[in-house]
């Protein structure tokens, strides 16, 4: 039998104008950064793509400062209006260069060319266009009539969503009248680039926004800094935690959005073809990289067999390779490191016990891959059912009643996802009621819209992003001192890390 070749996707890498070199977004144009540069590679291909400036704690401190001068001076004295009317044209910007956006993404990210054309770019203008539109509303943000924007906010995002996070950062700040300084991740830094050229062309006043590149010492120097306001942190629990305690004590406020372990649960009377593309969807799209992944599937136990073998059936129809070609459904992983700690956690996974599965499929010689895995005959103490793997790997677990399952899917230090499949309405609400996460999905996975908060719950984070509740992190009600409120809000945050409540 012979397999038809398709042709390669009109989307590649042809249709970027990189620059070899990019420096720091400061006061609105590119600055060569006082530390030493770093490269950024393709994770498919491990070839380089161009040399990005190393932010300084000097570069940082410069960067503040411009975020400073440019709240006090322009951006906190424009109406909602104007603001708004800046968020729209950024909006505008993104859909226009939509294509070259989602090929930089898929080039330094290794994610595939349909999920950054198709999901993560759409939903970053969606974010913008949702959040202009809340910049002359605020008096409805839920904080009682005319809030305050907060200041300058330092805000450091990861690799696995770089220009999503980013968005999700930065429209509510703006949209709140804050000024920003972010770091997008070392390893995925050219859409956060790529997105200063954008604010150039919407003629953003310089210093609203700074972008500085860097790793963990330029993000720790930036959330360090005595005077940002407001820290907004995506990313792992530990780094989560050191920035809380760090920040405990100060009048900074502080939102976490951290790791996370959802819990996929398969009722009985659950419609099994829908459930198998949200069980695929939930762990295999962008590679698993997903904080609020459906890594742990608890099946009920007369169905497992049935959906267990059609789900090893759904997988070998998967494409792994080429994140460019837009037929890929799984691309290449990050980075080095990261595929090292999936290659790490499944073989403890083996060690332990658990019975590992991954359909035949021929990984390119080059970058870093991992093929979709799946493990079955996990139990709960299993360090592939507690800890975070990042990873295409799905661990199956089983449960006979609904307060079984519920007990399974809360067993977890995290609780940022999690999804429901059944036929029965009052069952979702029931289970959805007891279970501690975040997000719940019903019958469906990995749905995101700006309009709807997000979040966790124990050492998933705290703070919301999207939605109304999503501004209450850049804004602090007229009547209340920003100083009072954010010690306050800072104290309480490392008690949540700590006693892993909410
Ligand atoms: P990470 O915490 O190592 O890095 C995240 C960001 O923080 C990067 O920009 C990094 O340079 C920076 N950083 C590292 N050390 C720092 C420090 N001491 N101070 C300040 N900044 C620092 O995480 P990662 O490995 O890049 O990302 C993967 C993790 O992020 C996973 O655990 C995942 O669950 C989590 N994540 C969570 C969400 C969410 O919304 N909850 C979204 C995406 C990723």
């Amino acid at each position: 039998m012979t397999f038809l070749d398709y042709a390669p996707a009109p989307e590649s890498a042809s249709i970027l104008n990189l620059k070899s070199e990019y420096g720091l977004f400061i006061n609105g144009d590119f600055v060569p950064g006082k530390g030493e540069s770093f490269t950024s590679i393709s994770p498919a291909t491990e070839q380089q793509i161009t040399t990005v400036s190393c932010a300084s704690e000097a570069d940082v401190d410069t960067a503040v400062v411009a975020a400073r001068r440019a709240y006090e001076r322009t951006w906190s004295k424009l109406s909602g209006a104007d603001r708004g009317k800046y968020l729209f044209r950024i909006a505008r910007l993104v859909q226009e260069r939509s294509r070259e956006l989602a090929v930089a993404e898929s080039l330094d990210n290794g994610k595939p060319i349909k999920e950054s054309r198709d999901v993560d770019i759409p939903l970053v203008a969606a974010w913008f266009f949702y959040y202009a539109g809340w910049a002359d509303k605020l008096d409805y943000a839920g904080l009682g009539p005319a809030p305050r924007s907060l200041g300058v906010a330092a805000q450091v995002i990861p690799w696995n969503f770089p220009l999503l996070m980013l968005a999700w950062k930065i429209a509510p700040a703006l949209a709140a009248g804050n000024t920003v300084v972010l770091k997008p991740a070392e390893t995925t830094p050219l859409t956060a680039l790529l997105f200063a050229e954008i604010l150039q062309q919407a003629d953003l006043p310089p210093g609203v926004v700074n972008i500085i590149t860097g790793a963990g010492a330029t993000g720790s120097a930036l959330v360090n800094h005595p005077d940002v306001n407001k820290v907004a942190f995506t990313g792992s629990t530990a780094v989560g935690r050191e920035i809380a305690r760090s920040t405990a004590g100060t009048a900074k406020k502080l939102t976490l959005e951290l790791g996370g372990k959802g819990a996929n649960i398969v009722f009985d009377d659950a419609p099994i073809d829908q459930a198998i593309e949200g069980i695929v969807n939930g762990i295999f799209f962008n590679q698993g990289q997903v904080c609020c992944a459906g890594s742990r599937l608890l099946v009920q136990e007369s169905v497992h067999d049935e959906v267990v073998d059609r789900l090893k059936e759904r997988l070998s129809t998967l494409r792994v390779g080429d994140p460019l070609d837009k037929n890929t459904d799984v691309g290449a992983i990050n980075s080095a490191s990261q595929l090292g700690r999936m290659r790490e956690l499944s073989d403890i996974g083996e060690q332990e016990g658990a019975t590992r599965w991954s359909p035949a499929c021929t990984l390119p010689d080059k970058g870093f891959w991992f093929p979709p895995t799946v493990f079955t005959n996990v139990s709960t103490s299993h360090r592939i059912a507690r800890d975070e793997i990042f990873g295409p790997v799905l661990s199956v677990l089983t449960f006979r009643t609904p307060a079984e399952a519920i007990a399974k899917a809360n067993n977890t230090p995290y609780g940022l996802s999690a999804g429901i499949w059944t036929d029965k309405g009052s069952r979702i609400l029931a289970v959805a009621d007891k279970l501690r996460a975040g997000v719940v999905w019903a019958n469906t996975f990995n749905k995101f819209d700006p309009a709807s908060p997000f979040g966790g719950y124990k050492e998933s984070g705290y703070g919301r992003e999207g939605g109304r509740h999503g501004l209450a992190a850049y804004l602090a009600p007229a009547a209340v001192s920003s100083r009072g409120s954010s010690r306050s809000s800072s104290a309480s945050s490392v008690k949540a890390l700590r006693g892993g409540t909410k």
